[in-house]
């Protein structure tokens, strides 16, 4: 101890103000990235706090909660609100924007991307904008596992779910899933991410392709109306007639098309015409494709089931369904309609949709079936297309032979970082 004080009465003065000075800088430093945690938005000293809408919420107590605005500027921006017909729904964002501590702005946004801007100053200005995003493009390569599905494998990939369910919705028309898609079979995916405030709003997916033992599928999002369409690299429609695999989520197939199954409750063989799509009782099933629907009836192994009648060659059967939809017999229904709901009606030791395809009257494996493309792209509209195609085609090649898996493009209005993610030049 004696030692310690001999010590400490050694500093010189010099030293002592260098260490308070030390202090001092060390004490700036962390007042300024305590100042700075906030939410920057890129404009100066602004900061933002933002407010979820709860239930029973309304604009006047929000703006009583978390402002200190006079009762006139409160009464113009309801005044605004109302007259912009603005309605608040539970989960809507409200953010108060500040500038050296003023409330310069107050933002409402959901879950797209629209936003109504509410300016304050002198007077109240209420607009409505396109909020500001990040563009993420994502290109991810996968395999599928052993023993794994192609939802899992491409979830630990890091496909998003909302991509995953776009990819699994148009392969569909393509393949049958989990039959075709077997562990080391490889799936790329190129989707584009709209990110607000670090929630995705938007996911537009541009490429998906799958690669088998048997089939090579590549499939380019096409601009050809408003929303839309994929096509293969020939310009033929991803879009098939009849879809393969029918439910719009991820299922797992419990049986395939077999001429020689032994049957589960009856115990003898008999062929199992159909696939087994498992799936919770209440799902919704979709019309695999167009047509009238000739069957909505009870049969002793079917349960419920409905027969659907597409073309002159084509019809499909729907097994062991909970409950009917609104279609009934001579109804005409669009690929997509929902006809009926999961169940376990008849023969059926789960909860499943039993499928089947029937061509020229018979049942045929979907599996060896080719089906019919929707729309395939006429010869000028193949020019445009790939033109269009080109465009990304060489980000693609560059993503995937550089191991890229996000390429982020910040909005300019933020100054965000993105640490370990690449930032590459992309006009699409
Ligand atoms: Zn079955």
């Amino acid at each position: 101890m004696r030692k310690y004080i001999n010590h400490y009465k050694k500093l010189n003065w010099l030293v002592k103000s260098l260490l308070i000075l030390k202090l001092l800088v060390i004490l700036f430093l962390l007042s300024k990235f305590v100042f700075t945690g906030v939410v920057e938005i890129g404009r100066g000293l602004s900061s933002s706090r933002l407010y979820i809408v709860e239930s029973g919420d309304n604009f006047i107590n929000i703006l009583h909660k978390e402002t200190r605005l006079s009762r006139d500027i409160k009464y113009k921006i309801t005044r605004g609100l109302e007259d912009e017909k603005v309605i608040l729904y539970t989960g809507d964002e409200v953010r108060f924007n500040h500038r050296r501590d003023k409330l310069e702005e107050i933002t409402i946004s959901r879950s797209d991307l629209n936003m109504i801007v509410i300016e304050i100053e002198d007077n109240v200005v209420i607009s409505k904008k396109e909020e500001p995003y990040n563009k993420i493009y994502n290109m991810i390569v996968g395999e599928i596992e052993q023993d794994g599905t192609f939802m899992g494998s491409a979830s630990r990939a890091g496909v998003s779910a909302t991509a995953i369910n776009a990819y699994y919705q148009l392969m569909g028309h393509s393949i049958d899933f989990e039959r075709e898609i077997l562990p080391g079979s490889k799936f790329a995916i190129f989707y584009l991410e709209l990110e607000s405030y670090d929630r995705v709003k938007e996911t537009i997916v541009y490429y998906m392709a799958l690669e088998t033992d048997r089939h090579k599928i590549d499939f380019y999002k096409y601009h050809n109306g408003d929303k839309g369409a994929f096509y293969n690299v020939d310009g033929k429609g991803a879009t098939k007639t009849l879809k393969k695999t029918p439910l719009n989520i991820p299922v797992s197939i419990s049986s395939h098309f077999n001429p020689n199954r032994k049957h589960p409750i009856l115990g003898y063989t008999r062929a199992h015409k159909g696939t087994d799509f498992r799936a919770r009782i209440g799902t919704p099933i979709p019309s695999g494709g167009d047509g009238i629907i000739t069957k909505r009836a009870y049969g002793t192994g079917y349960g419920n089931y409905i027969k659907i009648k597409h073309n002159g060659s084509y019809s499909t059967v729907y097994a062991h369904i909970s409950k009917f939809a609104k279609y009934k017999v001579g109804d005409r229904v669009k690929q997509g309609d929902i006809i009926g709901y999961v169940g376990m009606t008849g023969y059926a030791t789960g909860p499943h949709l039993h499928y089947e395809i029937h061509y020229n009257g018979r049942a045929v494996n979907p599996m060896k079936i080719v089906l019919p493309s929707v729309k395939n792209l006429s010869k000028t509209e193949l020019e445009k297309f790939n033109i269009e195609k080109s465009k990304y085609i060489a980000l693609i090649d560059k993503m995937k032979k550089g191991d890229i898996k996000q390429v982020i493009i910040p909005n300019k209005k933020w100054k965000r970082q993105h640490k370990g993610k690449y930032n590459l030049d992309i006009k699409l």
